[in-house]
């Protein structure tokens, strides 16, 4: 019989984590309290604006994971984002600050990456797990309607760390390497314009004490060319900002935007907002790219493991995998 291993988490890291066990003959199955799979790489879409909110792009330079974008090069399911990316700051721009970075983005939308990774993977969507044990007989977990389900012979927690600690018993070991790993939140305001602001648009890497990053979402591959953007807000600002009214701040951003271009925007027509917790962080890599507990066959994985990033998140992912015990229970 083959080993029994629940994911919880459908981002990058347990989709890698889930395809990487699949491989070695496990059978997987992930929980997701989302609408859909890709966790923080999500495309949002309505009849007035569709962006990508989450991540912007991804590099690909562990070769596994270039051997991965590269079939879907192939397929059409991502494209490079040539650019032009510069840097901001009060009216004027600078060059790209990393201009050897090769830049992939899911087309049409970032979330094609998870659609492709994740493609006949069970997810359970829409289910949030609030509860981990270990049991003698194996891992079971319970849901926010008190759904049992297990046992399982594994687990990897495939979610942010403050999030991952909650399931677990407060005498967990793990928890305090989770308690160690600050993320740093992102207020995102998508935002439509009745005609571009700037020509110098693409991806725009700005100095401001409000914005961190400017994105022309039109400009990315095989998008409308629509004057969509997406701004996103530094760590400082977010905290400020967090309980506020989100058409108060979404307007801040915007104003802030204005500043650092140091021109009158044209008209707003549409502007939606989103919440980020747990956004990024800029943490060392994690030894081993995860946190093991051999014994409980318990495994963390997460961009917080390896640095950060969409890369980072899948680099995490398949190393978790390779280390649960697939043969012999
Ligand atoms: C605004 C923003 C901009 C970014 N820009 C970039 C960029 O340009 N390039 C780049 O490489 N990276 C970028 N990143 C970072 C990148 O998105 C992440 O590093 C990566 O997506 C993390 O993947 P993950 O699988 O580790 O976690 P996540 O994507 O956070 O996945 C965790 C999953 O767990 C689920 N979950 C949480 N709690 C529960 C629960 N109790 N029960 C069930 N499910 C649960 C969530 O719904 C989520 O789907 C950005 C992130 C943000 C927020």
């Amino acid at each position: 019989m083959s080993v029994k291993v629940a994911i919880i988490g459908a981002g990058i890291a347990g989709i890698a984590a889930g395809c990487a066990l699949r491989d070695r003959g496990a059978s997987v199955i992930v929980f997701d309290k989302g609408r859909a799979a890709g966790g923080r790489v999500c495309t949002g879409r309505s009849a007035e604006l569709t962006a990508d909110h989450g991540a912007q792009y991804f590099t690909a330079r562990e070769p596994n994971f270039r051997a991965l974008i590269d079939r879907l090069l192939a397929a059409n399911i991502v494209a490079r984002w040539q650019g032009p990316f510069r840097t901001l700051r009060l009216g004027t721009f600078g060059p790209d600050p990393q201009p050897d970075s090769v830049r992939y983005c899911g087309v049409p939308g970032m979330s094609a990456l998870p659609r492709a990774m994740s493609l006949s993977m069970p997810i359970c969507l829409g289910v949030q797990i609030e509860r981990a044990r270990r049991q003698p007989n194996g891992w079971q977990l319970v849901d926010a309607s008190g759904v049992l389900y297990g046992p399982f012979d594994s687990l990897v927690l495939a979610l942010p760390p403050a999030q991952a600690a909650m399931l677990l018993p407060a005498t967990e070991p793990m928890r305090a390497v989770f308690s160690r790993v600050q993320m740093a939140p992102t207020l995102c305001a998508v935002v439509s314009f009745a005609a571009m602001p700037t020509p110098a648009a693409g991806g725009l890497f700005v100095d401001d004490p409000a914005l961190s990053w400017v994105a022309h979402d039109g400009d990315k591959p095989m998008r409308s060319g629509a004057a969509t953007f997406v701004l996103h807000s530094t760590a400082p600002f977010a905290h400020q900002h967090w309980d506020a009214d989100a058409v108060a701040w979404g307007a801040l951003l915007v104003a802030s935007f204005a500043r650092a271009l140091g021109v009158a925007l044209p008209a707003v027509l549409a502007m939606r907002t989103h919440r980020f917790r747990y956004a990024q962080c800029e943490r060392e890599e994690q030894e081993g790219l995860c946190v093991h507990d051999a014994e409980q066959q318990l495994i963390a994985v997460g961009d917080y493991a390896a640095a950060g990033r969409v890369e980072g998140a899948w680099r995490s992912g398949v190393a978790g995998a390779a280390l649960i015990r697939i043969g012999q229970q």
